[in-house]
């Protein structure tokens, strides 16, 4: 796939699933846009590469990153979503705080980034926007209450933008199963057994693994690639099976 000339906007694009995606469609020939915290995967010094130190999840610091973007590169194609944190607990032990952390990065900034984005992109007749969503949008583990909210409220977010903006702009939710990332490395590294932990994930999976972050950016790719220009609004899950075989089945 070539996305020569098409410009990518991918928030917390300097970790895993986010920097798979960035690196995936800068070799695919596009201009990436990172938007980030952290500038772990600011390594390429180049003029097709711009990174920005952005919290996604504040209005005025969005509004003015992309317009940065716009400026540098004079269109904007594609938008990434995929910042977010999990936090652990029920809705019990969940502060305000917690629940507040969560919505604003999970949630908002999803918003933020597709509210200030679409404005430009609705000149081009091509726009996709993707939204990291989870497979915890359908099946929901314990004590994550603020977490799987957020990625359900993101498959409605993602129908919204479907509807309100077709036929120019798509807007698909991924929903990803256990995926190797610093996000899930430091979940497992919480327990006194992440071995244990570990070997429990890839076995919750029908495929009896946990996936890549670059098995994510290919769907991603695939979702912003003309090849998937007549899915919009819809939510794909990339999970290896988990969660669709019923207890107690037998082969
Ligand atoms: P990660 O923690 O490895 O990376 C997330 C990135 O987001 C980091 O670079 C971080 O700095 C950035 N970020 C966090 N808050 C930010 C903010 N306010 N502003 C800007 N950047 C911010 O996470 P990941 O595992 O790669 O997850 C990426 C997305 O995929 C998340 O939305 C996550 O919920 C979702 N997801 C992950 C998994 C998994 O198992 N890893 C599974 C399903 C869904």
């Amino acid at each position: 796939m070539n996305f020569n000339n098409k410009t990518i906007i991918i928030t917390g694009g300097a970790n895993g699933i986010g920097a798979a995606c960035a690196d995936a469609f800068y070799e695919a020939g596009a201009n990436v846009c990172v938007l980030d915290l952290s500038n772990e995967n600011n390594q390429k010094n180049n003029p097709r590469w711009l990174y920005q130190n952005v919290d996604v999840s504040k209005s005025v610091d969005v509004e003015k990153a992309i317009k940065v973007v716009y400026e540098k590169f004079g269109d904007i194609h594609f938008l990434v979503n995929n910042a977010g944190i999990q936090r652990y607990g029920s809705v019990v032990d969940t502060s305000e705080e917690e629940w507040d952390q969560v919505m604003n990065i999970n949630l908002k900034s999803y918003f933020l980034c597709s509210k200030y984005v679409i404005p430009f992109m609705k000149k081009n007749s091509d726009g996709a926007i993707i939204n990291l969503s989870s497979v915890q949008a359908f099946v929901t583990q314990e004590n994550v209450a603020a977490y799987a909210a957020s990625k359900t409220a993101i498959l409605g977010l993602t129908r919204s933008i479907a509807i309100d903006f077709a036929p120019h702009i798509r807007c698909i939710a991924v929903c990803p199963g256990t995926i190797d990332t610093p996000m899930l490395q430091s979940a497992i590294a919480l327990s006194p057994n992440p071995h244990e932990v570990m070997k429990e994930c890839e076995d919750m999976h029908l495929l009896h693994r946990i996936g890549q972050p670059e098995e994510v950016a290919s769907l991603v790719k695939f979702l912003c690639s003309d090849e998937a220009a007549f899915i919009t609004g819809e939510s794909i899950r990339m999970d290896g099976g988990l969660g669709i075989k019923i207890q107690g089945s037998k082969k």
